[in-house]
């Protein structure tokens, strides 16, 4: 699916929920969050059949995410649902990893290739302080079992301030090459400013190669993640939806002040 601006539209990430077992400092509000619906959440149906129709139109990348997607009862399930499809050539999970150690085993069974684990630092103190409540050997015992399930690549999505000369970055860099796990430095963003930047090791927030439309657990197709726009699948239909949201996906972002991380999934 070929954009206004050449872009070829083929990434597709899904926030299965907006629940989360962490309440990172960076993503989630010191005052609670207003949660969905559980009736206006999608059901597994609903992802699977708009899935298909997005593998169907050129969508060949699909990555899962939250809100935490291993607090959704049933994951595997839709894992399994999703990488069904034929079409998908990469089916990815971005997670917390806490709940990995009980997952990730079944997670490979059902077909999902690879994860992403976010890790900011591996000092437990500040690990506990960020996520205000995690405990970091979960993550470390959720890593391990990622690579025995062998869910490769494993990579570690480290949130920066400013550069990954860090205390904490350089730190999660040391253990990643000990590790042998790939990592990518987010700088910390935020949707209401328009503050956005490359992500490095990665794909992400350079506008003029962005390939991707983001899901919500709700069912609001984004074109942009700092950008209002969405179109809501279950109103247009899934086609509609998906012809409008590649037709209008703005040229670069700009603000976003409708959603927040945690319910569109970074
Ligand atoms: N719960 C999962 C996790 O922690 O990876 C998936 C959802 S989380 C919203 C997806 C990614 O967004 C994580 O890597 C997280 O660090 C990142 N993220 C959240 N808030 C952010 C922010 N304000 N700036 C940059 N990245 C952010």
């Amino acid at each position: 699916m070929l954009d206004r601006f050449n872009r070829n539209i083929n990434y597709l990430r899904i926030s299965v929920t907006d629940r989360c077992n962490l309440r990172c400092t960076y993503c989630m509000p010191e005052d609670g969050i207003h949660l969905l619906r559980h009736e206006d959440i999608l059901s597994f149906n609903e992802i699977r059949d708009f899935t298909e129709v997005a593998v169907a139109g050129g969508v060949t990348k699909v990555r899962i995410t939250g809100g935490e997607p291993l607090v959704r009862k049933g994951i595997s399930t839709l894992v399994k649902m999703i990488s069904d499809i034929r079409g998908i050539r990469d089916l990815s999970m971005t997670t917390n990893g806490v709940l990995l150690r009980q997952f990730a085993e079944e997670l490979g069974a059902a077909g999902l290739q690879r994860v992403n684990i976010s890790l900011d630092t591996i000092d437990p103190e500040k690990f506990t302080a960020i996520t205000r409540t995690g405990n970091l050997n979960d993550v470390f015992d959720g890593i391990k079992a990622a690579i025995k399930a062998k869910l490769l690549p494993v990579k570690i999505n480290c949130v920066i301030k400013d550069s990954k000369e860090e205390e904490d970055a350089r730190a999660v860099t040391r253990f990643c090459k000990e590790n042998d796990l790939d990592i990518r430095y987010i700088r910390q963003m935020d949707l209401v400013r328009g503050h956005f930047s490359v992500v490095e090791g990665g794909t992400g927030g350079d506008c003029s190669l962005c390939n991707r439309l983001r899901l919500t657990a709700n069912g609001k197709l984004k074109p942009c993640l700092f950008s209002n726009t969405e179109f809501d699948i279950r109103e247009l239909g899934y086609v509609k939806a998906l012809q409008l949201a590649v037709e209008i996906k703005p040229e670069c972002g700009s603000i976003n002040d409708t959603g927040t991380f945690y319910n569109i999934g970074g």
